[in-house]
């Protein structure tokens, strides 16, 4: 299998979660092996989607090389890049932070459907997981094992009456991903939006682009797009937040009660002992369906 792009270059405009103003962006096909990048046109900065680039993992997943020089919120566009299996990406945005849309990467999926995806002549590289890899933080963890394919397990727990233990399994592929993932939304709580709103954060942030609860329940009108949303988008995050390793992986990721930020550890365990795993060639592994994943 070879590498992918973009067919042709594609423009929106979205809001920012935190500033709340308008934000134009652009992606764009890119040279093969030239995976993932960003370029903050307001800069003229380029950042390289990759774990060495993450510089805050507080409230959302944050790439650059400073709280000044950096973009925010690149997880959910990055879990789209990563459903579609595109290797190589040009994004452009003007502002500090990835539009927020709807709180998904549904969206995104869709300016992807629309500009096409081309095949490159160069091969699309795999990382085959070799063994078990895990980060932990109290009872919470994220780990990846071996695995023919490409899976993701999500558990979480919130004592709260609208979410409780909530329990998801997704095989990784693009049918699966439209399906099952792109559509979940963010979500967070009242209080919590009402202390960021007072440091003039969480601006943007309204029940049109993420589920928002009180103290008993969701107060969103239109209620959940799946029962378990919430651990929906947490897998939703976690692709995205996996994608930082540079391409695909065969392997399986679980989690309980996982976070970008230990999301970002794993990603730097994984790559801190090449034991870990096998860069290979997608066409030279056998016994996998991943070959297919991006149909
Ligand atoms: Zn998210």
């Amino acid at each position: 299998m070879k590498q992918l792009t973009l067919a042709k270059k594609v423009e929106g405009v979205g809001i920012g979660l935190h500033k709340g103003e308008p934000i134009h962006f652009s992606l764009e096909p890119a040279d093969p092996n030239s995976g993932i990048i960003f370029y903050r046109t307001d800069l003229d900065l380029y950042i390289e989607a990759k774990p060495q680039n993450v510089i805050d993992t507080t409230m959302a997943t944050v790439i650059g090389k400073d709280v000044h020089q950096s973009i925010s919120t690149v997880e959910h566009l990055l879990s789209a890049v990563s459903a579609y299996g595109i290797d190589n990406i040009l994004i452009k945005i003007d502002a500090h932070e990835a539009p927020i849309m709807d709180g998904s990467s549904a969206s995104f999926c869709m300016m992807f459907n629309e500009a096409g995806i081309a095949e490159q002549d160069a091969n699309k590289k795999v990382m085959v997981i070799n063994k078990e890899v895990s980060v932990t933080q109290g009872d919470k963890y994220v780990k990846i094992s071996p695995d023919p394919d490409t899976h993701f397990t999500f558990s979480i727990d919130f004592n709260h009456p609208s979410i409780g233990f909530e329990k998801f399994h997704h095989h990784f592929n693009k049918a699966n991903y439209l399906a099952q993932i792109s559509r979940a939304r963010t979500f967070g709580f009242l209080k919590d939006f009402q202390m960021l709103r007072s440091r003039n954060l969480a601006l943007g942030a309204s029940l049109d682009n993420a589920v928002v609860l009180d103290e008993k329940k969701i107060i969103n009108s239109d209620g959940l797009r799946f029962g378990n949303e919430f651990v929906r988008h947490k897998i939703l995050d976690a692709i995205g937040d996996l994608s930082l390793l540079g391409m695909g992986f065969m392997g399986h990721y679980e989690a309980f009660a996982g976070s970008h930020a230990l999301n970002h550890k794993l990603t730097l365990a994984i790559l801190n002992d090449p034991q870990n795993y096998t860069i290979a060639d997608l066409q030279n592994v056998k016994d996998s369906t991943f070959q297919g994943a991006f149909a």
